[in-house]
């Protein structure tokens, strides 16, 4: 039995490897000449109790440290896989001692470094399941900016959907499905771990939804269903409650008015309940323009 068990998982592993080997052949081309702040370093710090911050200047990557291992969310470009290696090292954390790997969106400025710290660390990647195929394809099938492979295709551990919860060690995130800027946009909400004042904090890390494409949103024939997730996730968006936030970009939160690098440790700084309302209702603004043309 044991045998045959083992000569199975053997024929799968390379059934895996091969199709997977051929997925990889699309050759990859990460768009050049974006934002140079998607690039400049960004010295990491601690937002809130484990949860860190370990982006670029703009691109926003968030380590999540549990007794069991690291969560890592969003990679930034493919060249960041170095900067956020030595962030975590920085900051006094085993980089071979992430886990799981998250995004809140299936965009090469966010996966673009993902399949090489998959591979490096052997952490579990996990996906709204809606996004999964431009992650099986490295962004070739998406709605808008498809056509050609921007980041390296990465294996999928698990498919994730709305409310579901993702455990490791003392820490539960919940996964909200927040469709629209691509099909399986999503946020994470969770409580952080006590921090040394005994306090901790419900973080939002949110994928606000900005409009990705400039077709009129009744005629998007790639993406039927646009128009309607993007009411869905501004509706679902205002209801949330939580103590702090933060977003893929930091451009969107505001990062760079609320901490400066060496800055003492300071979650209140990221309370700003006001900011957040503000930003939903410009995209709202945005949206009814969209809609209304
Ligand atoms: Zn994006």
């Amino acid at each position: 039995m044991k045998i045959i068990a083992r000569k199975n998982l053997l024929l799968f592993s390379f059934l895996f490897i091969s199709s997977f080997a051929f997925a990889r052949q699309a050759p990859v081309q990460e768009p050049t000449g974006g934002n140079p702040e998607w690039s400049k370093p960004y010295a990491p710090f601690r937002i809130a109790g484990n949860l860190y911050y370990v982006g670029t200047y703009d691109l926003a990557s968030y380590l999540i440290t549990t007794s069991q291992g690291h969560i890592l969310i969003n990679t930034g470009l493919a060249a960041s896989k170095e900067t956020i290696k030595a962030s975590i090292e920085k900051l006094g954390f085993k980089y071979s001692d992430i886990k799981i790997l998250l995004t809140t969106q299936a965009h090469y400025d966010h996966l673009g470094a993902m399949a090489a710290i998959q591979k490096e660390t052997g952490a579990m990647f996990m996906v709204n399941r809606p996004d999964s195929s431009v992650v099986a394809d490295g962004g070739f099938s998406d709605y808008a900016l498809g056509g050609k492979s921007t980041f390296v295709p990465i294996p999928v551990s698990n498919y994730l959907k709305n409310d579901d919860t993702i455990l490791l060690g003392n820490t539960v995130l919940t996964m909200l499905h927040h469709p629209g800027h691509t099909k399986g946009s999503c946020s994470f909400l969770f409580t952080t771990s006590k921090d040394e004042k005994g306090k901790s904090y419900r973080v939002l890390i949110a994928n606000m939804p900005t409009i990705v494409t400039e077709q009129k949103l009744t005629e998007v024939e790639s993406y039927p269903g646009i128009a309607g997730d993007l009411a869905y996730t501004l509706t679902a968006m205002k209801k949330l409650r939580f103590d702090l936030w933060v977003a893929s970009h930091a451009s969107q939160f505001d990062l760079h008015k609320k901490h400066k690098p060496g800055a003492l440790y300071n979650p209140a700084a990221f309370a700003d309940r006001k900011g957040y309302d503000e930003y939903l209702k410009e995209l709202q603004q945005d949206y009814n323009k969209r809609m209304a043309q």
